[in-house]
């Protein structure tokens, strides 16, 4: 949030309400909530532009929370929204809001929704009712919601709902209200229809629009990330481990995300810090100092905190929470690129903010291009050339003669190859922070364009059988597990095939011996993969595969199947091994 000037407190709220808007982390109003607020607090009829993602629901829920009779326990605040999940959301946003007024009851009902459950919370007289638009219309029919003490009605993504055609039925719930009413209706855009509603039902409305204004951002690369699958902090780790940086500036929309994220980043290695409202002039002065002289190298600050932040190390800007608005993106991004320098900026995006990114592309006129997410494999990599020049460093600056000797005779008394030694010293030196990324505990969700890819793959996979490429080289595996373990040829084909999503014809011999078993991989499988095989269990233990040669095959193909469909497995006989 950028040019707004005024606070929380400037704007006549009851002190109960600014106490949860600190409880909620809230520094400073956004641009709807700082022209929204004064007028609905004053009864006038708003007509608010504005999409998710602007802070509307507090703009609204905010001031008319203020005005308020709890002593009442009649419906005196209507809200209506297109859908169910949007009812839940604005219903717990009134509570969170609402959570230091004694006696104040919310209630969200929609379609779905077992009746009497609705009739029976309606009895215990909510004071403000969020609803999808055929269920509070039936109960209006049915009588069972009491409308003769309401003052306020708002429409919540108006343009949604005549989208999903419930605009009738909006009309006429409009038509039952009290005509003295106050309303609020907020749309992203403004079609012919509404625009009808806002003349026919509203009472000379004000018009709250924010304007966004061009600005030019040219010398900052700029590019987003569409939030899926891997959540927002993992993400946020994975580029920080992968992109090239000097400072960088991690933009969260509250005061409390900013010292959650700084804690988890402090955990993960980084040298981080806060950077808030909350924290003293001193402090905050102090913290800027650190980033400059490069004691610290990532803040995570809101708006208001980092506003004329000037440090030329800065060259990495993440908007881990988009902002509300254009202006506040272009405050934001001009963090970086400062003294005619190359800045990057990366944008974290949820499905339902991408209207948000598509005012900034217009606004800066400038394409924000996408970025898939650095794999796994990626970030592994990363980690062993950092490992490997740490290697290189201590060689060159430490005095090694002891270890080097007490590596010789290690390898002696354990009989272990100079490779097998350094295999397991390896191990030990990365085992508190491991070299490779474990797998994701949940399944990957993937974005509908990636969706769509991967469909299209799996298919490819799965029909392209007879063009495989026949002479490759493979990796030879070792499986912990072997005929002791009563296990066979057919086991370790299922579960590799099935746990690792390999498609079967990837899977080249395998061998049975007693205490282990050999099985063949295509060259190069990703290191995250494997790491999920380690973990993968056969006849009830762990695979622990590790790597033990290369091999030619002239059978099969190489590329491992990363798909999200089913790989087609035929069961092996043991004659192939
Ligand atoms: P909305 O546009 O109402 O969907 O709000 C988007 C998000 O912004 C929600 O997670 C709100 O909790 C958050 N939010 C709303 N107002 C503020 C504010 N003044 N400061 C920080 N976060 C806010």
């Amino acid at each position: 949030m950028s040019d707004t000037t005024v606070a929380f407190s400037d704007l006549n709220l009851n002190p109960s309400i600014l106490k949860a808007l600190k409880d909620e982390g809230y520094e400073t109003p956004s641009p709807i909530q700082a022209e929204c607020i004064p007028l609905l607090l004053d009864g006038t009829d708003v007509l608010g532009m504005a999409q998710t993602g602007t802070g509307k629901t507090a703009a609204f829920a905010l001031p008319l929370l203020n005005r308020l009779d709890l002593k009442q326990s009649k419906p005196q605040l209507l809200v209506l929204t297109p859908t169910r999940e949007l009812a839940i959301q604005v219903a717990e946003a009134f509570q969170a809001y609402a959570r230091h007024m004694k006696q104040f009851h919310v209630l969200p009902i929609y379609g779905g929704q077992n009746y009497s459950l609705q009739l029976k919370q309606l009895r215990r007289g909510p004071q403000v009712v969020v609803g999808t638009p055929g269920r509070v219309l039936d109960h209006i029919n049915r009588k069972t919601l009491d409308l003769s003490a309401l003052n306020a009605l708002v429409l919540d993504e108006a343009d949604e709902m005549l989208r999903m055609g419930f605009i009738d039925d909006v009309e006429t719930i409009m038509a039952e209200t009290p005509e003295s009413r106050q309303t609020a209706l907020f749309s992203a855009t403004m079609p012919q229809q509404i625009k009808r509603i806002t003349k026919r039902y509203m009472n000379d409305p004000k018009e709250v629009k924010i304007a966004a204004k061009t600005s030019t951002v040219e010398n900052i690369e700029q590019i987003f990330w569409k939030v899926a699958g891997v959540n927002k902090i993992d993400a946020l780790s994975r580029i920080l481990e992968t992109e090239e940086y000097d400072g960088v500036i991690v933009f969260a929309r509250t005061k409390t995300a900013t010292v959650e994220l700084a804690e988890k980043l402090e955990a993960r290695g980084y040298a981080a810090s806060a950077l808030n409202g909350d924290m003293n002039q001193t402090l905050r002065e102090r913290t800027v100092s650190r980033l400059k002289s490069g004691k610290l190298d990532i803040l995570i600050a809101t708006d208001v905190a980092a506003r004329g932040l000037d440090v030329d190390r800065i060259d990495l800007v993440i908007n881990y929470d988009i902002p509300y608005d254009t202006e506040a993106y272009v405050h934001r991004i001009g963090r970086t690129g400062r003294a005619g320098r190359k800045g990057k900026a990366i944008l974290f995006v949820a499905h339902r903010e991408r209207r948000l990114l598509f005012a900034i592309e217009k606004a800066t006129k400038q394409k924000i291009t996408e970025m898939d997410l650095p794999s796994r494999d990626i970030v592994t990599k990363k980690r062993v050339t950092a490992f490997r020049d740490q290697i290189q460093q201590v060689f060159s600056e430490e005095k090694l003669h002891f270890y080097q000797e007490l590596s010789d005779q290690l390898s002696e008394e354990l009989s272990l190859s100079p490779a097998e030694l350094a295999g397991a010293l390896l191990y030990l030196a990365q085992k508190e922070k491991p070299l490779q990324m474990p797998a994701d505990p949940e399944p990957r969700k993937s974005s509908f364009r990636e969706d769509r890819k991967d469909g299209r793959e799996g298919r490819r996979d799965r029909d392209d059988r007879s063009s495989r490429s026949n002479s490759e080289t493979w990796d030879r595996y070792k499986l912990e597990v072997g005929r002791n373990d009563s296990v066979e040829v057919k086991h370790i084909v299922g579960a590799i095939a099935n746990e690792a999503d390999i498609n079967s014809r990837f899977i080249g011999h395998i061998k049975l011996h007693d205490s282990y078993s050999t099985i063949e991989l295509p060259e190069g499988m990703p290191d995250d993969l494997l790491a999920k095989l380690k973990t993968v269990q056969i006849c009830g233990k762990n695979t622990n595969i590790e790597f033990l040669d290369k091999t030619k095959n002239s059978r099969r193909p190489s590329r491992p199947h990363r798909g999200k469909s089913k790989p087609h497995v035929k069961p092996r006989r043991e004659q192939r091994s």
